[in-house]
């Protein structure tokens, strides 16, 4: 999870307008304009897990709405989720970070210790406030990745296996530029490593904390978008 700036792209204005009437009509918020713009804005991955390979998304309420139209039609309340994640949030672990207002990966450390088959484990720690909205998300976090039914175990060692095979190849990008010969190959690693940092990026809240935790990549931290 990191911060997501929540744009007023045209896709966001029409999504606002078709909420409004399905307030007013009582019809669904889960209109095409609405998911368009949703999947725009969350860069077609879910704010929860990061992952962009899930076969269903889904329209998430961050403040369960409880019929409460207000909630239920309010755009700043839209998140875009993959069923995974919106089946073990429901309506537990509220209140949470709101990631398109808090600096989320300021606020929660993403790490992955140890390797595959031995002690790998995800860590989720709090950064100075630890309040109930950040236990609540480091909760939220630790269920999503590893699941809490048997089916959802089974689905977040999915999404781990995505997350592993997307890291290493990460660390295998920092490698080949600590070891770049020339400037033209040093520029190459930049360019993708650029790339693999910003916000699109999948897993990424792992990637800035792997850079912003080691200091031999300290000059990296540069490419890193400032949100
Ligand atoms: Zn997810």
């Amino acid at each position: 999870m990191i911060k997501i700036k929540r744009k007023n792209t045209d896709k966001a204005r029409q999504a606002v307008v078709d909420l409004e009437k399905a307030k007013q009509s009582g019809s669904t918020y889960n209109t095409e304009n609405v998911n368009q713009a949703l999947r725009e804005i969350f860069h077609r991955k879910c704010y929860i897990c990061e992952y962009k390979q899930a076969t269903s998304y889904q329209i998430e309420h961050l403040i369960p709405h409880r019929e409460n139209t207000d909630l239920k039609y309010d755009w700043n309340n839209l998140f875009l989720v993959c069923a995974h994640c919106n089946n073990i949030k429901l309506a537990k672990y509220d209140p949470i970070l709101d990631c398109t207002k808090e600096p989320v990966e300021k606020l929660i450390a993403f790490r992955k210790k140890g390797y595959f088959g031995f002690k790998e484990e995800l860590e989720f720690t709090p950064v100075g406030i630890e309040n109930e909205t950040v236990k609540n998300t480091v909760a939220l976090l630790k269920d999503a990745y590893y699941g809490t039914t048997d089916q959802k175990k089974f689905e977040a060692r999915i999404i781990r296996k995505a997350l592993r095979k997307d890291i290493a190849q990460f660390k295998e990008y920092v490698r080949e530029y600590q070891e770049a010969e020339d400037e033209e190959e040093r520029e190459e690693m930049v360019y993708l490593l650029k790339k693999e940092l910003q916000d699109s990026s999948e897993f990424v809240a792992f990637k800035r904390w792997l850079i912003w935790d080691n200091k031999m990549y300290s000059e990296l931290e540069k490419y890193i978008p400032q949100n």
